[in-house]
């Protein structure tokens, strides 16, 4: 099939990827023309394991192409996605400046007698399937088309077997034309498809991340509670997650979830139900939870070292979990600017978020030291703090690490390091709610 992507970001880029490697054409737009021009030489703007390579075999196959020109994708394409961001507002609700842009971009370059899908991809709240469309009719009045919702799961990190073997594809639709041509984008990835009215689809998105952040904020009440009762939170999360109605994903304890997409989405959802009229206060407590859950953290790192002025810090990871080089509203990142709004000396390193934090002025360099290896930045430290669970962190020689820093102290903010193991190679060792890292 024929297929364009509007907004060829994380969501877009990895989508168009994914749809030319099962066979169909596809063009992706996006208006950031560096973004464009990166892609036409080749160069691919986010890092996602496995993309580069999907991206310049599709290229290469004539079945993939980027441009800057909505009338050319949606000129050439059957089905027309939409992947542009959905950022919050102030008060928490969903700026959605960019879907109603690109709504009426559509709308300007739809020509009659030439039926499209609109497909919303971008988390949006309930009901804007029918402001999309509505614009669409508003500035196109003979426009024939059909707004379909497909919320998309995947998660950073893992976005391409995510997109290549999704859990379930869930399309919103009031058409079945529009269905049909929906199941056959995506008869090739084989996965469950739930056909859902474009209201309920647009509210599974939400329901669905805060959910998922509900579940991490459950089990740092529960870590606090650990913490307290000299309990051990991944003993404790085994326990419960072995228990086929709850599941152990998503039970692990640590600095609270972060990221482009659950604090957003979950505003959002409280938002939206409270615009409905029916208050979700549970999400309100587990936001609570997930901002304490950091300044607990810190704490601990306070007790140890008393005074964090002019203390030497390392930080391992600034990306707002492993895998991925986004750094958009990670927690490590928060961490860096608190610990250095005290007067903290931090040097940090991540395999891969560093440019992008400094790019996107996350961090300033000339407060925030950055070390080219993660032994580099233990050198002299008086603490190490792990914000990040990058698998390369487990592999660190510790004998090595023990005896570049100044002082032995291990702040492990994701529970990735095993206790015993760092007592032996003589750490004070502090994890998340855990027996012999309190
Ligand atoms: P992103 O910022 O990485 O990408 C969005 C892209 O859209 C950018 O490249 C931007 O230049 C482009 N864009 C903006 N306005 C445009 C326009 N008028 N025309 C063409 N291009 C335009 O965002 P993202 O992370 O891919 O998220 C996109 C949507 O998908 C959001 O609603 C997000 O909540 C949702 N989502 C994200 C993830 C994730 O893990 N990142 C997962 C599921 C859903």
């Amino acid at each position: 099939m024929d297929l364009c992507i509007i907004g060829s970001g994380y969501v877009g880029l990895v989508s168009g990827a994914c749809f030319a490697e099962v066979g169909h054409h596809v063009v992706c737009v996006d208006n950031d023309q560096r973004k464009v021009d990166a892609l036409q030489a080749g160069k691919i703007p986010i890092y996602e394991p496995g993309l580069e390579d999907l991206v310049h075999r599709n290229v290469a196959a004539k079945r993939l192409r980027f441009t800057n020109s909505i009338q050319d994708g949606v000129d050439s394409s059957q089905v027309v996605f939409i992947a542009v961001p959905t950022p919050p507002q102030v008060d928490g609700s969903v700026d959605l400046t960019y879907i109603e842009r690109v709504a009426r971009e559509i709308a300007g370059v739809l020509k009659p007698g030439e039926y499209r899908v609109v497909v919303d991809k971008s988390t949006v709240p309930v009901k804007t399937g029918e402001k999309v469309a509505d614009t669409i009719r508003r500035y196109n009045k003979g426009a024939e088309f059909d707004v379909v919702s497909n919320p998309e799961f995947l998660r950073e990190g893992c976005a391409v077997p995510d997109l290549m073997n999704p859990d379930r594809v869930v399309i919103g639709s009031a058409s079945q034309k529009a269905t049909d041509l929906m199941k056959q984008v995506y008869e090739p990835f084989r996965a469950p498809i739930l056909v859902t009215d474009v209201n309920s689809a647009e509210l599974i998105k939400h329901a669905a991340n805060s959910f998922l952040s509900l579940k991490i904020s459950y089990i740092n009440a529960v870590a606090a509670i650990c913490e307290a009762s000299g309990a051990d939170v991944e003993m404790v999360a085994d326990g419960i997650g072995m228990d086929k109605r709850i599941g152990r994903n998503f039970l692990n304890a640590g600095l609270g979830y972060g990221g482009s997409c659950f604090p957003k989405d979950v505003k959002a959802f409280i938002a939206i139900s409270k615009q409905l009229g029916t208050p979700f206060k549970l999400l309100e407590e587990v936001e609570r939870i997930n901002a304490a859950q950091l300044n607990r953290f810190i704490d601990k790192v306070r007790n140890a070292l008393w005074v964090l002025k002019d203390k030497q810090i390392a930080v391992w990871g600034l990306t707002f979990k492993p895998d991925t080089d986004d750094v958009r509203n990670s927690v490590a990142i928060e961490l860096v600017n608190k610990l250095v709004a005290e007067g903290a000396h931090v040097t940090a390193y991540d395999p891969k978020g560093a440019e992008k934090a400094v790019e996107w002025k996350l961090i300033d360099p000339t407060k925030v030291k950055l070390a080219p290896t993660p032994l580099d930045a233990v050198k002299d430290a008086e603490a190490l703090i792990l914000a990040t669970e990058w698998k390369e962190f487990s592999n660190v020689d510790f004998a090595e690490v023990k005896q570049s820093m100044h002082t032995p102290l291990v702040f492990d903010g994701r529970n990735l390091f095993d206790p015993e193991t760092m007592a032996q190679f003589g750490f004070t060792y502090h994890a998340v709610g855990r027996a012999g890292g309190k």
